[in-house]
């Protein structure tokens, strides 16, 4: 079995290989696997002692899904309920299971139940959360006899298709109460913390936080097989991701996250963003609610992690990482046999008694900071006061549930609100708005929804209100209109409501105005466009679309591979093989990482002992061929008398003990004063970029700069040159990262390679290396050679470059970081030392 570890500091360090991809064209949600992992499991447990008489199988357990009334306290609130467990001496055969539905996350759990109908197989893996006892007290599982708990996942697995996680006390409570309420979830809805937080209490949960993910990572392994999908849900298991990638480099690893996901602004102000990020990009593909949210993400990669992006996805080691946006849908049939129910039809006969001659205007929220039910009374009390017609005529039944977490100010400002407008705007006989605050019976729920002339919904942040789905459904023989804030993750997919921008009083209130005097004939166009979208867009599409994109994607990377992963033990084996050997080594990015400041780019003593050894053979021919000046490389390599250095992309060579000779010297370089003046120009414009002149080229650098702005300028100005200097003068345009450097068009590494080759007899062995562009021009050269040679040659030759497998090359290998790349020479110097001792 494969499991989870960690060493040192919690935070993840994950050198890790590229995922092997397999070929899958579309999801077949039957035949394959799919592993659904979320924070709860989509039932609360319940301990009942057995009456005497009852049958005593182990599995036996009773379950109401769907059916009865919904245990109100679905969420873990307090510690202080949970005391010593009475069941602690327990006999599994004393006691039966039984379930209930735990509300929330409907649209999320219908969808996974999709998949495990289409798939006995397919599992979904969770936390059972604190279950009610015997004697009707709410515990951690952590008191649990063995025997008992074993008893409940038996009956999970059997009956439920589920996989039970049981959490401990504090991890819990540290993970959910902790990191994930206090941290995350108001990062992530643009709440600023509270600035007196204790940090030490921040560590204790972001350990938490780790702890929790590392358990539900091992759940997955223990089950995992060859060919399964895996799907992870939201923000409580952001690190899940990367920590399987760890054990699973293989596997398909999906991530959904159901939240938004803030700028990038307020997103670099979470202490472990760096982690969070990482822990994320360990998927095969990440899926957001909206186009934003998934923008935000990929920003925030680019800002905190300094990776390179597109809006596609991410470059992570080596591998693009596809980021999409999957809007979630509901379970449109469960909702339409929901609302259908006689018990439905009770219900709104006595609404619609108590509030005769009224419109009714709904509104279903929980009672928190981002729902905006300030906001919407707020708006309403401006619509009563704008439009005096409507008053003692239209009436908000405000249903609001319970918080997860006790808000006791943001309650009473409610109550002031409504206390304010009730006496303002009400009488002895009439009130305007009905505030509930309690859980609804579903029954009333479904009621209200099937007979209200308008659905108000004014969250100022949301990742997906799925009550105005449920709202659509059941308005199908009323056609209310919908009032949908733009700030939810809805209002991009639901674009025939009325939006609105919830801190906008006025606006909210003409909107509301304007919906309930709207027409039949609009009611009935909106409402059918609406209608036709949720319906198609329910729980089971959004399933289908995210795992279909992650077979897409898979496919798109294989079909796209260019190169494999460089074979070290095959070019050592070249390199024994060969009589002569040339080796041409490119500085930055190559032997060296790409550092912010170009000066710090220092060689890793490794690379170094490698080097040495490697050119103390004379039957070894290296070389670096850098765009660096000879100055730079004099400084860093000069040490090395037997290597050969080639600077400013082969415009000056140095032989090994030799001078440096210049190509440039008859070549007109009076274009460098315009290319220059261009240069100077986007610097000034710029914050943080610079001009870099060479002996016979100019260079303009931006990796300091504001990524995006960088990007954006970088374009800017290569249409600049390319229209003004490229078109008239023999310069090109070397478009580097995060640079852009005009040099001439007659020199380039290419040419130098050609003459190194050429230099060399019966050279066997060839190992290029480089990383950007211009090692291009080596690589393509060395491929014009290669494509000559008819003897065993033709195998010697190496073109390496580093990065992604996806990327556009002619090198014929991959690897993902420079490291690889001194490895490698590692490699071939031990070769070499072990030649010398079975010689000598
Ligand atoms: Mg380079």
């Amino acid at each position: 079995m494969t499991n989870v570890t960690f060493s040192g500091d919690p935070a993840i360090s994950p050198n890790i290989p590229p995922p092997m991809r397999r070929t899958r064209t579309a999801v077949d949600t039957k035949a394959t696997r799919v592993i659904s992992v979320t924070h709860y499991l989509p039932y609360i447990c319940a301990l009942q002692k057995r009456s005497e008489g009852e049958g005593s199988s182990p599995g036996s357990a009773t379950s109401t899904p769907g059916s009865g009334p919904l245990h109100p306290h679905d969420n873990e609130s307090t510690l202080s309920s949970d005391v010593a467990g009475p069941a602690a001496s327990a006999d599994a055969d004393q006691y039966v299971w039984s379930f209930s539905r735990r509300r929330g996350h409907t649209a999320m759990y219908a969808g996974i139940r999709s998949l495990q109908a289409d798939n006995p197989e397919s599992v979904h893996i969770g936390s059972i959360g604190q279950y009610v006892d015997a004697d009707g007290q709410r515990r951690y599982p952590d008191l649990l006899p063995e025997s008992l708990r074993n008893h409940l996942r038996e009956v999970f697995v059997q009956d439920k298709q589920c996989i039970p996680v049981f959490l401990p006390k504090k991890q819990a409570y540290g993970h959910y109460e902790g990191y994930c309420k206090s941290d995350l979830w108001p990062l992530l809805h643009y709440i600023p913390w509270d600035n007196v937080a204790d940090p030490r209490k921040n560590v204790s949960y972001w350990n938490d936080y780790l702890a929790v993910n590392q358990v539900y990572a091992q759940a997955v392994l223990d089950t995992y097989r060859e060919g399964d999908i895996i799907w992870i849900h939201d923000y409580h298991l952001l690190l899940v991701p990367q920590l399987l990638r760890q054990a699973l480099p293989g596997a398909t690893i999906g991530f959904f996250l159901h939240a938004p996901f803030p700028s990038s602004e307020l997103f670099r102000a979470l202490p472990r963003r760096k982690e969070i990020l990482e822990g994320l990009l360990g998927a095969s593909e990440i899926g957001f609610q909206t186009y934003s949210y998934s923008r935000h993400f990929i920003s925030s990669c680019t800002r905190v992690l300094g990776l390179e992006s597109t809006p596609k996805g991410v470059d992570y080691h080596g591998g693009l990482v596809p980021v999409g946006i999957f809007p979630i849908g509901i379970d449109v049939e469960s909702v339409q046999a929901s609302r259908s129910k006689p018990a439905v039809g009770v219900k709104m006969k006595l609404i619609q008694e108590m509030y005769a001659g009224k419109k009714i205007i709904i509104g279903r929220d929980k009672l928190d900071e981002v729902t905006g039910i300030v906001q919407k009374f707020k708006a309403f009390e401006k619509f009563l006061e704008k439009y005096p017609e409507w008053r003692d005529r239209v009436v908000l039944i405000q249903v609001t549930s319970p918080p997860k977490t006790e808000s006791p100010r943001l309650e009473s400002r409610v109550s002031e609100l409504v206390t304010r407008i009730n006496s303002t705007y009400g009488s002895l006989e009439f009130t305007p708005i009905h505030h509930h605050s309690a859980f609804l019976d579903r029954d009333e729920y479904y009621a209200l929804l099937n007979i209200a002339a308008l659905g108000l919904i004014t969250s100022v942040r949301d990742g997906m209100n799925t009550t105005s789905h449920e709202f659509v459904v059941c308005q199908q023989e009323r056609h209310s209109p919908l009032i949908l804030s733009e700030f939810t993750g809805t209002a991009s997919s639901l674009s025939a409501a009325i939006l609105v921008n919830p801190w906008d009083y006025v606006g909210v209130a003409d909107a509301i105005h304007e919906a309930l005097s709207m027409s039949e004939e609009d009611k009935l166009t909106k409402h059918t466009q609406l209608y036709n979208y949720v319906v198609s867009h329910d729980a089971k599409f959004w399933v289908r679309s995210f795992l279909n994109e992650i077979c897409s994607s898979e496919l798109a990377a294989e079909m796209s591979h260019v190169t494999s992963g460089l074979d070290v033990d095959l070019t050592v084996a070249q390199y024994r093989r060969a009589a002569r050997r040339l080796i041409c080594l490119d500085y930055d990015g190559t032997l060296s990482p790409i550092v912010k400041n170009p000066s710090d780019a220092l060689p890793p003593p490794a690379m170094l002992d490698a080097l040495a050894t490697l050119t103390a053979n004379p039957a070894n021919s290296i070389w670096v061929v850098s765009g660096r000046d000879q100055a730079f490389l004099e400084q860093h390599l000069g040490h090395l008398p037997k290597l050969g250095l080639s600077a400013e992309h082969g415009c000056f060579i140095k032989a090994p003990g030799g001078q440096w000779t210049n190509f440039t010297e008859n070549l007109d370089l009076s274009w460098k004063a315009d290319v220059l003046q261009i240069f100077k120009y986007y610097e000034e414009r710029t914050p943080g970029s610079l001009v870099e002149v060479k002996k016979c080229a100019v260079t303009w650098h931006y990796r300091n700069a504001d990524p995006e702005y960088g990007v954006f300028q970088a374009n800017e100005c290569q249409n600049h040159l390319e229209n003004n200097v490229v078109s008239k003068l023999p310069v090109e345009i070397l478009v580097g990262k995060k640079n852009l450097e005009v040099r001439p068009k007659a020199i380039n590494k290419g040419e130098i390679v050609k003459r190194l080759w050429a230099a060399q007899d019966n050279c066997g062995f060839v190992f290029c290396a480089g990383d950007d562009k211009t090692d291009e021009d080596m690589f393509r050269a060395l491929r014009k050679i290669q494509l000559k040679l008819t003897d065993d040659r033709k195998n010697g030759i190496f073109n390496v470059t580093v990065g992604s497998n996806l990327k556009k090359t002619m090198a014929s290998w991959h690897v993902p970081e420079t490291e690889d790349i001194v490895n490698c020479l590692v490699e071939l110097a031990a070769a070499e030392k072990q030649e010398d001792t079975r010689i000598n």
